[in-house]
């Protein structure tokens, strides 16, 4: 088998960014948008009708028109991220993001019509067929809707946000942009941007000088630290003032909605992860060790562990296409069977060459069913493993293909599950593959390491979050108290167990100031052990077959995350039990690497 390692997107639009093809379709769906905005206009439904024919017919416009903007979409970006010196792609990238702008518009009224619906119509229209797939999305938007303000006031505040919300993030961004760190090179000194000067950090492969570097990024960061809690403050403040105007009584009520979980699942997850802790302790000790430093830095958590002499194994693309394959077909052949299209029939780019995006993603085409996977394979385990990661993303999709456009639209804590369990399933063989033992403590640290950062990295900006919205309902925090209750969440979150903090970390992560959703934060937690719970599950339970995943996925977004367990898993997520299993895989990994390693101290 010889895979190419460009991918095809000539069968979507011939022509590349000059593609006529794609010109003629863009402004068919412009068309399309403004025949819609008007049928929808006019779309009244008397109180006593039941005749739902004319809804019929606007959702599966609505749809169609959502589907070519999502192929369109992936078209375009995908060309921006394979040369980004494409001005071509990067202006038709910008006529999609248009378009979707007008959609979303037609949404909101979409949306308000669905809700004026009385409940005898609503109960009556989930009889049909065509809408009984949508109850749970189309109910959510009933709710949604009845938490909103009249439609003038929403429109005031959504104005009013782009100089406000909108407007800090951006002040934010300018900041980040205006920050400039010293770095001696040759006996000359050169500034580098917060980007470069993270990576550098992070490759930085010398315990000492790694934690002479986060001094630096520390006391950079800091000298504009009152600007950042300006920031950081009107964010978190416009936010609470939005849910006071909305009387939302509880600040997680927003980010728990988005991610349609309740605040028992979130805190028995969390409650059970503490309870888990311990054994990194012995883990970080033996790390130190291994490293040599008395205790482990903030930076060493996710530093590389190498013992002893020996060469990570490389692998051409083929091999790890074949690897990735094999791997699946163990698990779930359907999985395998997709995996391999994706191969043969080029959905990927993964040619090592200049000019690329960093960085891999997997996006959809919902009209070729399809999808589309950028990466850059460079041959190493972490790149087939990144592979897999993206290939399960297309899984997702492609066994969501068949559904209405509103039951695939699953939530950020439940997006990354079929993702991280075909990164499993790949990156525990490349463990078990391993040439050497000093190969194999390195991958499994990696693992391990991962899991420290979900554990507790992830509950350190969780924690924080708590108490600075807790603290910002009282009034303005100031720098200083960002930077105490930072290095307090840390701590309780790292269980003291480190030499060094980093306290400006609420300036310097971006996710604490982004405008889409509040708390960007304990979803990839959640995502993370929810899936690898139910890999676990799967590795034990041989009554569970791959057609009971493909179910789970399928429900993805048709349910609340705790009727999805407890529908596929037969668990209860309020309960420690599913948590703990999870964990427990945590503990055997850690019991491992402290066997291996031991003749190594
Ligand atoms: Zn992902």
């Amino acid at each position: 088998m010889n895979y190419k390692e460009k991918w095809d997107m000539e069968s979507i639009f011939p022509g590349g960014s000059g593609s006529e093809a794609f010109q003629k379709r863009l402004s068919e769906v412009r068309d399309s948008i403004t025949a819609f905005s008007h049928e929808l206009d006019n779309w009244e439904l008397d109180e006593h009708s039941n005749d739902f024919t004319s809804l019929k017919g606007i959702l599966q416009n609505y749809e169609k028109i959502s589907n070519a903007l999502g192929e369109m979409g992936s078209f375009a970006n995908g060309l921006v991220s394979a040369d980004v010196t494409d001005q071509k792609a990067m202006q038709n990238l910008n006529a999609v993001a248009n378009l979707r702008k007008d959609l979303s518009s037609q949404n909101i009224i979409l949306n308000k019509k669905i809700s004026a619906l009385t409940e005898d119509q609503f109960s009556k229209l989930l009889e049909e067929d065509f809408f009984k797939p949508m109850h749970f999305p189309l109910e959510e938007i009933r709710q949604k809707e009845k938490d909103l303000l009249s439609t003038q006031e929403e429109t005031i505040i959504n104005h009013l946000s782009l100089d406000g919300l909108q407007g800090w993030n951006n002040m934010y961004n300018q900041l980040v942009a205006s920050i400039q760190i010293p770095v001696t090179e040759d006996n000359e000194t050169v500034y580098y941007s917060a980007g470069q000067f993270e990576n550098k950090m992070k490759s930085e492969e010398n315990p000492k000088h790694r934690e002479k570097l986060l001094k630096t990024w520390e006391e950079t960061w800091k000298k504009k630290a009152d600007l950042f809690s300006t920031t950081l403050n009107h964010l978190s403040g416009f936010r609470l003032n939005d849910y006071e105007l909305h009387d939302y009584k509880d600040y997680m009520k927003v980010p728990l909605d988005y991610n349609r979980m309740e605040e028992e699942t979130l805190d028995t997850m969390w409650d059970t992860i503490t309870k888990n802790k311990a054994p990194f302790k012995k883990y970080f000790e033996r790390k130190a060790q291994l490293i040599g430093v008395d205790q482990l830095g903030w930076l060493d958590v996710t530093a590389s562990v190498d013992v002893g002499d020996y060469t990570n194994k490389r692998y051409t693309y083929n091999e790890a296409a074949t690897f990735i394959i094999d791997n699946f077909k163990s698990f779930s052949p359907k999985m395998a069977e997709m995996a391999h299209r994706a191969f043969e029939e080029q959905w990927i780019e993964a040619e090592d060459r200049p000019g690329k995006r960093p960085g891999g993603y997997c996006s959809n085409l919902p009209e070729s069913k399809q999808s589309r996977i950028f990466m850059t394979f460079a041959g190493s385990t972490s790149n087939v493993s990144t592979l897999a990661h993206e290939l399960g993303h297309a899984f997702h999709s492609y066994v969501l293909r068949d559904l209405p456009l509103f039951n695939q639209r699953y939530a950020m804590n439940v997006a990354e599950t079929a993702s991280t369990f075909a990164e499993l399933v790949v990156s525990n063989a490349t463990i078990e593959n391993a040439r050497s033992n000093a190969e194999k403590i390195n991958l499994l640290d990696v693992k391990i390491a991962r899991s420290a950062t979900f554990m507790m990295n992830i509950h350190a900006r969780y924690i924080f979050e708590r108490n600075l919205y807790n603290e910002r309902q009282q009034g303005t925090v100031d720098s200083n108290r960002l930077q105490e209750l930072m290095e307090e969440a840390q701590k309780e979150a790292y269980q003291d167990a480190l030499r060094s903090y980093h306290p400006m970390f609420w300036a310097t992560k971006l996710h604490f100031h982004i405008t889409g959703v509040p708390f960007y934060n304990f979803p990839y937690t959640f995502g993370y052990f929810f899936s690898l719970g139910i890999y676990n599950r799967f590795l034990e339970d041989e009554t569970l077959l791959e057609d009971d995943y493909i179910a789970l996925l399928r429900d993805t977004a048709s349910m609340t995350t705790e009727d999805l367990a407890e529908k596929h898993l037969n668990v209860d997520l309020r309960k420690p039990d599913f948590w703990q299993e999870a964990l427990d895989s945590v503990h055997k990994d850690i019991e491992e690497f402290l066997e291996l390693t031991e003749s190594y101290v």
